[in-house]
């Protein structure tokens, strides 16, 4: 179930380029996704990540040597996406 609203907000942080690597064509990763919790993550936690950072090898589903390169992690790239939302 997506409201409106959160379709919005998920069409729009699906136009930002990835948030570890700066490429464009993105899909939307939820952040509490990696967590292993049976809640549902909120379609508010969303961050754009290109195909590779997100379910590559090394991406934020693989071993995430990405986001230990960029020294980051979820949140940091939430906040990331956040100020590009604002910007
Ligand atoms: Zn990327
Ligand atoms: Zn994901």
């Amino acid at each position: 179930m997506t409201t409106k609203a959160e379709k919005r907000h998920m069409d729009r942080v699906a136009t930002l380029p990835c948030s570890v690597c700066g490429a464009h064509g993105v899909q939307l990763h939820h952040i509490r996704e990696t967590l292993g919790m049976a809640q549902r993550a909120s379609n508010w936690l969303v961050i754009p990540l290109c195909p590779s950072c997100h379910t590559g090898k090394h991406g934020i589903h693989g071993d995430r040597a990405m986001l230990k390169v960029i020294k980051a992690d979820e949140l940091t790239l939430l906040a990331d996406t956040l100020r590009a939302l604002a910007a």
